[in-house]
């Protein structure tokens, strides 16, 4: 199989294997157990804290809390911002938030708990800056923005917004979704990003396992646990500690960190760009979205007018290529992606789109066979849908 879908998720990196196996058979001890911490389980967890701090460029005295992924961390986010925002406040959020921060505001929005305004995207698949600008006020408690669209991989103007909403309400609590931006790119938020309060992050986006991630709590913000009974993580989280998963995660957020280091994602980069440049000789008229905006090196959001994704999408996985209509969360439904109507794209448009997402170990030839292919297919008129 030619895995080309690593925004939906990745391949554990072999030593995330390893390390987990080793918590999951000999050492497999609850890390609250007085033998557990004899057995150096609290270092283990302190030093994935540390591995997570230093891939985020966040500082030693930010807080990391294990959840199970980003979807939680994302609700915990939500659920805490919409309770600052309760009474006079409002919330700020994007028409382009992937469903588990939309569907969690929609819900509390829903209850009328809260007024929560979306900003629209513009055609590059960025939120609009001016719009968020016009609109910041005093009484805006909390912000939740992504980082980096899971779809188009837009990078997202998140640092002038962040500054422009921290000078004019001091007091909001501005929340990002670094999720797919986590381990794919160099970041500082200690640099570049002070202002953002709460991080969510997930370990299967950068190689790690599934069912783990985290909320990085900074600024010495006041956070509400969301999830109550054993007192573990400072009484922030309870739950007895995925130890095995927060050893995997540990385990590939130091070797995405040294990846990084060593400027793979430029390799990254080229490889994508090599497709696009392809893509579009082999077919003049073929769609990239947000291919003139900053973006992650790894992703490219194309279509090929006139044929259908959802056709060719099940074409190629015969092939043994995986590739995916959008996000993996939308992938089942018979909907194009929003986000792309939503940057003014029609709906002939948006049904051709499909999404490559690249690895580490992705290479030329792997993504030169997915352009061989396509044009096999659409040569073949008979195995696409043609609208
Ligand atoms: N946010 C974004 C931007 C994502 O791409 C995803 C994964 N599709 C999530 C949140 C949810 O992450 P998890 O699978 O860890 O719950």
């Amino acid at each position: 199989m030619i895995y080309l879908d690593n925004n939906a998720t990745t391949k554990p990196f072999p030593e995330v294997v390893e390390a987990m196996t080793e918590f999951m058979t000999s050492r497999f001890w609850n890390a609250s157990s007085a033998y557990g911490q004899l057995d150096g389980l609290e270092e283990v967890v302190e030093s994935a804290k540390a591995a997570i701090r230093r891939l985020s460029g966040v500082a030693p005295e930010d807080e990391v809390i294990f959840t199970s992924g980003a979807t939680e961390s994302n609700a915990w986010a939500v659920t805490e911002g919409v309770r600052k925002a309760m009474g006079s406040g409002w919330v700020l959020s994007s028409q382009i938030e992937h469903p588990s921060v939309r569907e969690t505001l929609e819900h509390f929005q829903e209850q009328g708990g809260v007024a929560v305004r979306w900003i629209p995207v513009t055609r590059d698949g960025a939120f609009d800056l001016g719009e968020l600008m016009a609109l910041i006020d005093s009484n805006l408690r909390f912000v939740s923005l992504v980082f980096a669209h899971n779809e188009t991989g837009v990078i997202q103007p998140l640092r002038e917004a962040a500054a422009a909403i921290r000078e004019r309400s001091p007091g909001c609590l501005i929340h990002t979704d670094a999720t797919q931006a986590i381990g794919k790119i160099p970041i500082s938020f200690s640099n570049d990003l002070s202002e953002v309060d709460l991080i969510s992050f997930s370990g299967h986006k950068f190689h790690g396992p599934k069912g783990t991630g985290g909320l990085i709590i900074r600024n010495r913000v006041l956070i509400q646990p969301m999830i109550r009974g054993g007192g573990q993580q400072n009484d922030l989280r309870s739950g007895t500690l995925n130890v095995p998963a927060i050893a995997g995660i540990s385990v590939a957020a130091d070797k995405c960190w040294e990846l990084l280091q060593k400027k793979r994602h430029e390799s990254v980069r080229a490889v994508r760009d090599h497709f696009e440049e392809r893509i579009c000789s082999f077919f003049t008229d073929a769609l990239i979205l947000g291919r003139q905006a900053p973006r992650l090196p790894n992703t490219s959001f194309f279509g090929i007018p006139g044929t259908d994704a959802d056709d060719l999408v099940l074409a190629l996985a015969a092939k043994e290529i995986a590739v995916s209509k959008g996000s993996a969360c939308s992938a089942q439904s018979i909907e194009p992606s929003k986000t792309a109507s939503l940057m003014g794209y029609n709906y002939d448009e948006t049904s051709s789109l499909i999404r490559l997402s690249a690895s580490n170990s992705t290479t030329s030839d792997e993504v030169c066979l997915l352009v061989d292919k396509l044009q096999e297919l659409c040569a073949n008129a008979t195995s696409v849908v043609w609208t």
